[in-house]
């Protein structure tokens, strides 16, 4: 074969599998939306306490228009260039864009001024970062406190005995609104298992509240464990893979 061909075959197999990408997309999305009201109404919850993120990481942004087309208004992005590539790209479409990935201190700028939520919150000197950089003309970033619960998938979030005094001391912080916990437990197979990281959570979101702070927001449950976290009392749910397909890069 010549060469030509070989590079016109590739081109048609590319737009081919990016066509089976997109039309997967609408209906993955009601299989999770579908996953979550049945998840709510098992265990005595209304779905309509449940936001659903649609975790667009390594997805080109047209899987995030095609998924905005099918009604999904919230998108989350781990990387900070990435993301805010996306959110310039899709200005306009009245989308709600969520940081959820680890934040290093010299790139809150542009979360401060391109996200409205950051779920990843870890230690002071980022959220005075994101405070201070906050654009006047918005409004405050909703922020959630990551929590390293036991049997956590990464060594990010503080300890949960670290949790109500940063929660004390964000809360203080002019241009935050603190909204709550983030956790990330490693993947289990056995719902009970699923369960206690999600459970764990929700009870120091209690213990926070009691001592005062009015938190609304438990960010738990991907795709391999929403219900698990819905039983929980999550208020979102982040979810990519079940969504978008397998990511090829991680
Ligand atoms: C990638 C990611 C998700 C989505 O995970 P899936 O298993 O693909 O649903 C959710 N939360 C965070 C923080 C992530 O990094």
């Amino acid at each position: 074969m010549s060469m030509r061909i070989v590079l016109k075959a590739r081109v048609y197999w590319k737009q081919r599998e990016f066509q089976r990408i997109m039309s997967a997309i609408a209906s993955r999305l009601q299989a999770v939306r579908d996953r979550i009201a049945r998840a709510a109404r098992d265990f005595g919850r209304s779905p309509r306490e449940i936001g659903l993120l649609a975790v667009s990481k390594t997805w080109p942004v047209d899987c995030v228009i095609e998924a905005n087309g099918a009604g999904q208004r919230s998108f989350g992005e781990n990387y900070v260039q990435e993301g805010v590539a996306k959110v310039l790209a899709t200005a306009g479409l009245g989308l709600e864009w969520h940081f959820i990935g680890p934040l290093q201190s010299n790139k809150t700028r542009l979360v401060a001024e391109h996200f409205s939520w950051v779920h990843s919150i870890e230690r002071m000197k980022v959220a005075e970062r994101l405070s201070a950089q906050r654009p006047d003309d918005l409004p405050p970033l909703s922020v959630c406190i990551e929590v390293n619960v036991s049997g956590a998938a990464t060594k990010s979030g503080c300890t949960p005995g670290e949790a109500l005094a940063l929660c004390q001391a964000v809360s203080a912080l002019p241009r935050l609104k603190l909204r709550g916990l983030m956790a990330i437990p490693a993947a289990a197979d056995d719902f009970a298992a699923q369960r206690a990281p999600f459970r764990q959570l929700r009870e120091l979101r209690e213990r926070i509240r009691a001592a005062g702070l009015p938190l609304d927001t438990l960010s738990m449950g991907m795709s391999h464990d929403l219900e698990a976290a819905v039983a929980e009392g999550a208020t979102i749910v982040r979810i990519g893979t079940a969504i978008f397909g397998e990511r090829r890069h991680p």
